[in-house]
């Protein structure tokens, strides 16, 4: 196998830095671009702002560069930063584009025909404003405030959850969670009484091995992750992917297991069942920090390898050979959580399943396994006006979803649909391409008395909306300080590199002008943002003059991160332990301890439909951006020689695909390939837009959140499965 190490990912980093040069050469011949940027920058730099990324949610810190003459240059990470490690990704790389692009939205806009068919009037934001207070106040007093929700993604969202709560409603959701890493964060907060963090509390750089199940490690570019994971290699950590395909992950590992899609957790039983029949778990952590293994022991008996064999594929031999390779290196071993991981409707019982087979090797709070949080703890900014909601939403639960620690949005989407909800505020996230069933959003878009957009971009959203409000990029703005935790206690200051283009504004002044006209405007006591930071920082001993010379500032005072470091292991969990048999999910009548249960799988002619991610964007929203955009356009279609075969297919070739409900993608090109399974077909995320302002991304590529069809929700806490979708091609 191929070593991947850090000069392979300098390497990534180097490409995008060029891509980056490239990308403003051609950007400059655009008219609108050649006013912004003047001449090209030319090597030399001469001042530095301190930034962090908003390309995705990693928010790695950095600077961005201005030549002699004050124009953009480039990003580079802030050598002193956790998240970067002094490095960007492809994508953060090229976080210029998102301020260049000409594509941007512009002004505050008001839709001036029916919804959805995208025409608009520019108004002024007192207009926009006055437009939106008006609506908002003839719902109270209609409805109530509590029918009002925020979806919300990015740095912003906080101030209008602020806003929101202020007027009366706690229903702030986030496609993050049901859509994408909320059975993970259930699971381990059943079973370890914690969360895991963003980015998460695994310590690949020391651990011996590291297992991978559908994780996209190199190709989801979580930049610490795969800085530590090229170090965990060159160490020689022993690596096991488990995927139906051979990803980036794979081809660094000794072990590939190409399971059967929809059987991991068949897989993980059979690990449990191993390591505790050959008696290789980690005894003494599982005496003294866990309770429930002998009702455990009990029900994963039967789980044998040979049982597992025959449902995913995984050979006897190679599933007993990898649970030896984890106990070996226990406990400096992670069974990676993975991020997306809402696939099949049970995932919170999968994740359940993964967060017990950590415990019984010990990782959690050892080196090489999970360490221990630290946080900052930035002084919040009261918010006095905050309201109690009459109804929130876990009051129209009904039942269900018991363990949802926050409003899954398809839940919020199916209430809109019956009627319930009435107002949809929208943040920095394109709900049509992030909800499965998007003509069940559409649905709900079309009961609604007001739909508010904000964003830096147009997408399909945005064209559905009443309002939309244009945000400012994060390179043109000041934002709340970093504060996630992390192996130290740091934050981290997002100046504005430049004046905000056009006529956009920063969300905290959107949200805050916005309440000043509703009349709640003491919801945000302080004049301006740079009030609040200044306050902020000083109770934190430091100060803005400080935080623009060093970008990110490491509190001191860390803890303990792991029991070699002197660590006591407390668990805040009902019985104060590890739970390997969960109480609270049996009072619930969910099994207590993970069961398999099998999947449907494709008819004849028919494939899973699985998606992942790609280095160079960061699911839709940066498609368009024009400097990524020449690094990778368009999705290709992962189909197998004996599929190709069957269908008559070429490389190279454009293909539909459809749904078993009929409906079609867009054209793709295919890509023949044995790393894939021949029960399975492969696209990257994010691709085929239909909104025609987005001029570099209309109709490229397909559209995988489209075909997703058959939602099966978690019943523990309500995640969308996105991984029952079976396809085949429609036009060849
Ligand atoms: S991982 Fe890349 S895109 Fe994400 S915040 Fe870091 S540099 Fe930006």
């Amino acid at each position: 196998m191929s070593n991947f190490n850090r000069r392979d990912f300098i390497k990534i980093s180097s490409a995008a830095t060029v891509s980056a040069s490239v990308g403003l050469n051609t950007l400059a011949n655009s008219p609108t671009v050649a006013k912004i940027v003047g001449d090209l920058a030319e090597p030399g730099a001469s001042s530095r702002t301190p930034t962090y990324c908003e390309i995705c949610f990693w928010q790695c810190a950095g600077w961005v560069v201005k030549d002699k003459d004050g124009r953009p240059w480039k990003i580079v990470g802030n050598e002193e930063d956790q998240h970067s490690l002094g490095r960007m990704c492809t994508r953060g790389s090229g976080g210029l584009g998102a301020y260049l692009d000409p594509d941007r939205l512009k002004k505050p806009l008001i839709r001036s025909e029916e919804r959805g068919k995208q025409v608009f009037r520019e108004a002024s934001w007192e207009e926009a404003f006055n437009y939106i207070a008006k609506k908002m106040e003839a719902i109270a007093t209609q409805y109530g405030p509590d029918r009002v929700c925020l979806f919300s993604h990015g740095c912003g969202g906080p101030f209008f959850k602020t806003l929101i709560n202020a007027y009366g409603s706690e229903n702030v959701a986030a496609p993050s969670y049901a859509q994408c890493r909320g059975p993970r964060q259930e699971a381990f907060g059943l079973t370890f009484g914690a969360d895991l963090g963003s980015p998460e509390n695994t310590d690949i750089k020391n651990a011996k091995c590291l297992v991978l199940m559908g994780s996209h490690l190199g190709e989801n570019l979580h930049n610490t992750q795969v800085q530590e994971f090229g170090q965990a290699i060159e160490a020689g950590c022993t690596i096991i992917t488990v995927d139906p395909r051979f990803s980036v992950a794979a081809g660094k590992s000794k072990y590939w297991l190409p399971i059967k899609p929809s059987t991991d957790l068949a897989l993980v039983l059979s690990w449990i069942h191993c390591l505790i029949e050959e008696e290789i778990y980690n005894k003494d952590y599982v005496k003294k920090y866990t309770i429930g293994f002998e009702k455990l022991k009990a029900e994963v008996a039967s789980y044998t390898p040979e049982w597992a064999y025959s449902i995913t594929s995984i050979k006897p031999e190679i599933i007993r050979q990898t649970a030896r390779e984890m106990a070996q290196a226990a406990p400096a071993v992670i069974v990676h959580p993975s991020r997306h991981v809402a696939w099949y409707g049970d995932d919170t019982q999968r994740m359940r399943g993964i967060a017990i087979l950590n415990a019984l090797l010990g990782g959690w709070g050892h080196r090489g396994g999970f360490y221990q949080l630290q946080k900052a703890g930035v002084p919040e900014c009261s918010a006095p006006l905050a309201k109690k909601a009459k109804n929130n939403w876990r009051g129209q639960l009904d039942g269900k979803y018991p363990l949802a620690s926050m409003p899954p949005a398809n839940f919020l989407c199916d209430k809109t649909v019956e009627g319930y909800y009435k107002g949809w505020f929208v943040y920095g996230t394109n709900l049509s391409q992030c909800l499965p069933e998007p003509q069940k959003t559409e649905e709900a878009i079309s009961k609604l008395d007001l739909l508010v957009v904000i964003d830096t971009m147009p997408a399909e959203i945005t064209g559905w909306a009443d309002v939309v409000l244009p945000e400012c990029t994060y390179l043109e703005r000041f934002d709340e300080l970093r504060d996630k935790p992390g192996r130290r206690r740091q934050i981290a200051l997002r100046a504005p590199a430049f004046e905000p283009l056009y006529d956009s504004k920063p969300a905290w002044w959107i949200a805050k002008n916005l309440a000043i006209t509703m009349g709640i405007g003491a919801a945000f006591p302080w004049a301006n943002i740079e009030e609040l930071l200044n306050d902020q920082l000083a109770k934190l001993g430091t100060s803005m003059e400080e935080m623009k010379k060093v970008g990110v500032k490491n509190l001191g005072e860390e803890g303990a991160l792991c029991v070699e470091d002197g660590l006591e292991l407390h668990f805040k969990t009902k019985s104060g332990k590890i739970e390997l048999y969960s109480q609270t999910l049996e009072d619930l009548g969910f099994d207590p301890i993970p069961k398999y249960t099998a999947h449907e799988t494709p008819p004849d002619g028919y494939y899973r439909l699985i998606y992942g991610r790609t280095p160079t964007h960061t699911f839709g929203r940066t498609i368009n951006n024009p400097i990524l955009n020449q690094v990778q356009a368009e999705n290709d279609l992962w189909v197998h020689p004996t599929v190709a075969k069957r269908w008559n297919l070429q490389n190279g070739q454009y293909v539909k695909v459809k749904n078993q409900a009929g409906v079609a993608s867009l054209p793709i090109r295919v890509r023949i390939t044995e790393r894939i399974r021949n029960d399975a077909l492969y696209m990257a995320h994010g691709f085929g837009h239909t909104d025609k302002r987005l001029s570099r991304a209309h109709l490229k590529g397909a559209n995988d959140t489209a075909l997703i069809d058959k939602v099966k929700v978690d019943p523990i806490m309500g995640a969308t499965g996105f991984r029952g979708t079976f396809v085949t091609f429609d036009e060849v």
